[in-house]
């Protein structure tokens, strides 16, 4: 990976050193050209004629997305945000009175929101697997939960957002599937970082994001819903473009992902978020990992060196998201200090940490991507020393 050439290609590093990838990456140039001509394009010659003429662009948007993760196109849906893409899969399960939802400590706050509402709707129930000691869920309890019956979803994060943990997906979907159960991955801070192919996960459904560290635009996401079951899930919404109207009082849903979607949607930033998915599939999924965990590393390491500071990353091997906090320092004020120099992080606050919230105090969120370089994490140290 060359880095020099990745960063060049990325005008965002000239401004800034960006460690908030977790929250919004910055784009590469080629996503930054389709998202701008595609919105020119529309206000030259109008929106509808510049759909019509750049059709091929957006129906391309599907491939590449399924090519990046594993999947066939017809597999794909087109949604303005990770939590809506989850959202149009989770509230189209059929749940029942009884039914058991599992789910781990750091579920994302929305997903647990939507759990207990259907919780209260429906008489299912929220039941949180625990944890190993390094943070990942326990396969043995996720097991022996299975093997209890009466589970109709298992539902979970491959990375939160909040402590580089990575969980072991693929084993999940391994006894997902040998017990029959529904398995819902939330991808959102995985697709574009690490090596995701829905086939050896073996999930049912998956989300994700354009923005985080897949690089897109803003106001993009997609939902995965694999072939076999995507007919035994009646989306909570439709329209015109997700369902036939048969005249004079019926309709046929689509019979693929596109039931998922919305007839309207960002045109130019379907059409961008397709060359995201080029753009991490050129560079390799393998490479990416290999890079950002590595990168991670080293912050993590040259964060030691500073006194007072806590790292709290789990897990045996973590993501690009270093979480860490300083004795005597707020966190809100060290990312303004941070701010100040041009050094982009964020604060993971308990309230998106979902179960874990009294567990965890406000730490400061540095995110990695491989465009990032040592110079980045050392002006990060740098905000530090200069508390
Ligand atoms: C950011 C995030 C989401 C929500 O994604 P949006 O695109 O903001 O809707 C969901 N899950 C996790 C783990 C996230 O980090």
């Amino acid at each position: 990976m060359n880095v020099d050439d990745l960063r060049s290609d990325t005008p965002g590093c000239a401004n800034v050193a960006h460690l908030n990838n977790a929250g919004a990456a910055l784009p590469p140039r080629p996503v930054i050209d389709a998202v701008q001509n595609h919105f020119m394009l529309e206000s030259t010659i109008g929106g509808y004629e510049a759909a019509e003429e750049k059709a091929a662009d957006l129906q391309h948007f599907y491939d590449a997305v399924a090519r990046l993760i594993g999947a066939h196109a017809d597999e794909i849906a087109y949604v303005e945000n990770a939590t809506r893409a989850w959202d149009m899969a989770f509230y189209a399960i059929p749940f029942a009175e009884g039914d058991r939802i599992l789910t781990t400590s750091g579920e994302y706050a929305s997903n647990t929101i939507a759990y207990w509402q259907v919780a209260a709707a429906k008489g299912a129930k929220v039941e949180v697997v625990p944890d190993e000691p390094d943070g990942t869920i326990s396969l043995d309890a996720l097991e022996a939960e299975l093997a209890k019956g009466g589970v109709r979803l298992v539902s979970l994060n491959h990375v939160p957002t909040h402590n580089g943990l990575v969980n072991p997906v693929a084993e999940v979907g391994r006894l997902c599937r040998a017990h029959g159960v529904l398995f819902l991955l939330d991808a959102c801070q995985s697709v574009g970082q690490l090596t995701v192919d829905v086939t050896e996960i073996g999930c049912d459904m998956m989300s994700s994001t354009g923005r985080k560290f897949l690089r897109g635009p803003r106001g993009t996401g997609f939902l995965y819903v694999r072939r076999e079951i995507v007919q035994t899930l009646e989306p909570p919404f439709l329209d015109l473009h997700a369902a036939d109207w048969k005249t004079p009082d019926g309709y046929d849903v689509r019979p693929d992902a596109i039931r998922f979607e919305t007839w309207e949607r960002y045109t130019a930033g379907q059409i961008g978020l397709g060359v995201a998915a080029d753009y991490a599939a050129d560079l390799g999924t393998a490479a990416i990992q290999e890079r950002v965990k590595g990168l991670a590393q080293n912050l993590r390491d040259k964060l030691a060196t500073h006194p007072g500071t806590t790292v709290l990353d789990k897990g045996p091997r973590p993501s690009g998201i270093v979480t860490f906090t300083v004795d005597g320092h707020d966190p809100y004020a060290i990312k303004e200090a941070a701010r100040a120099r041009d050094v982009n992080v964020t604060v993971a606050h308990p309230i998106a940490h979902g179960y874990d919230v009294r567990a965890a105090p406000s730490a400061i969120r540095a995110s990695v991507h491989y465009y990032n370089n040592e110079d980045d994490l050392d002006r990060l140290l740098a905000v530090l020393a200069s508390l």
